[in-house]
């Protein structure tokens, strides 16, 4: 029988080898490893892409939310307010620079932190906000700016799962995921939406100032060569990754619609299966399904899981444990209000099999092994 993954990169690259290839080999044979042409031509496609945002690439997600941090100037102290179900990466880089991440719940419709959890949590010492658009659907930003502009805090858009997820604001205009905020940071993992064969990273931001300070903070804090202005990072983005970026952005938007025909496809397939619930469609948002996760009632999760993979299917949980509870967090975060929301997704979400290559007929047998396990029981 047919092997189903949960991301299928080989059957992908098998489609575009041939310029792929070329591209890589270009790149090998020029020799021109760092900085070469295609990392500048692939940032101004990018910068295209998200309508004229400033792009400064670097190596992965987690640096590019560093980064962004490093160019606010947020103190030792200073409060930053995170959701708590999330992945490690978003508080992690606020531990390092001695922020302290506050932790509140998410809207489990939406998996995404709301205006009025954040409003909340504001105190004397908060300075930003990182909402996480979390699976591929964009949080509700035209609330959370109006709560970030009411007290003054920076907006940090973690768009590492939802690039080219579109936001509605309410008078019609649209925008793309991560250039509403003052800063977005994505990451081109390999299995991220658009993925590099490696690492890879960017920062965005529509403040020109702001994205010359993040260049050079991503370039050791180096304003001319050996000047140095900041202590900064050597966080770069490599030429064949870049390489290899510019030719996958060009079918981003296909991808996108492999992803949401597939998503849809689940969502009808699994309508009758009362025991689930598929994932949330929001007005204000599109959604790039990074992934497509399920919650599970019943406390039925784990075994379902089980029972999934004893049919040669995976299933993955996106996250079992919420970040207030590593051991790495509790005693450096503070944590604002009730985390029941993020206690129950942690205990009932299933994401299953999604990406560019995903197949009806796959699909079918993923619903049938669901089917089969509710039949069982
Ligand atoms: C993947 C991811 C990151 C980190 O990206 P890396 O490139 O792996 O460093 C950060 N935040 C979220 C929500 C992610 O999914």
């Amino acid at each position: 029988m047919e092997n189903i993954q949960m991301v299928d990169l080989k059957g992908q690259y098998e489609k575009i080898k041939a310029h792929i290839d070329n591209a890589v080999i270009e790149c090998i044979a020029s020799a021109n490893f760092i900085n070469g042409p295609h990392v500048k031509s692939f940032t101004r496609a990018l910068e295209a892409y998200l309508d004229g945002a400033s792009v400064v690439p670097c190596a992965n997600g987690t640096d590019a939310l560093q980064i962004a941090m490093m160019a606010l100037d947020l103190q030792p102290g200073d409060e930053v307010i995170v959701p708590s179900f999330t992945y490690v990466a978003t508080a992690e880089v606020i531990g390092l620079l001695r922020l302290t991440p506050v932790m509140v719940d998410v809207d489990p419709e939406t998996f995404n932190i709301t205006a009025d959890l954040i409003e909340q949590a504001i105190t004397p010492k908060t300075k930003a906000v990182v909402p996480v658009h979390l699976f591929g659907q964009c949080a509700d930003m035209d609330a959370i700016m109006k709560v970030a502009r009411k007290y003054n805090l920076y907006v940090i858009e973690d768009t590492a799962q939802a690039i080219g997820a579109i936001y509605t604001f309410p008078d019609g205009k649209t925008a793309k995921a991560g250039t509403i905020g003052d800063i977005g940071c994505t990451s081109f993992f390999p299995s991220k939406n658009l993925g590099c064969y490696g690492d890879g990273g960017a920062i965005y931001t529509k403040n020109t100032a702001l994205a010359n300070k993040i260049n050079v903070i991503a370039n050791h804090g180096q304003t001319k060569k050996y000047v140095h202005k900041y202590i900064g990072v050597n966080s770069r983005l490599d030429s064949i990754q870049a390489a290899i970026l510019e030719i996958k952005l060009s079918y981003l938007d296909a991808y996108t619609s492999a992803r949401q025909i597939a998503a849809f496809r689940y969502n009808e397939m699994l309508a009758d299966v009362k025991e689930i619930i598929t994932p949330t469609l929001v007005p204000y948002s599109t959604h790039v399904y990074h992934q497509y996760t399920l919650k599970v009632k019943n406390d039925l999760r784990n075994s379902l899981k089980e029972h999934l993979e004893a049919e040669g299917i995976p299933a993955m949980v996106y996250y079992p444990i919420p970040l207030y509870k590593q051991e790495a967090y509790t005693s450096i975060s503070s944590i604002s209000g009730s985390l029941a929301a993020t206690e129950y997704l942690c205990s009932s979400v299933l994401s299953l099999p999604i990406h560019t290559e995903l197949t009806e007929k796959q699909q079918h047998r993923i619903v049938n092994a669901i089917k089969s396990f509710y039949k069982k029981i």
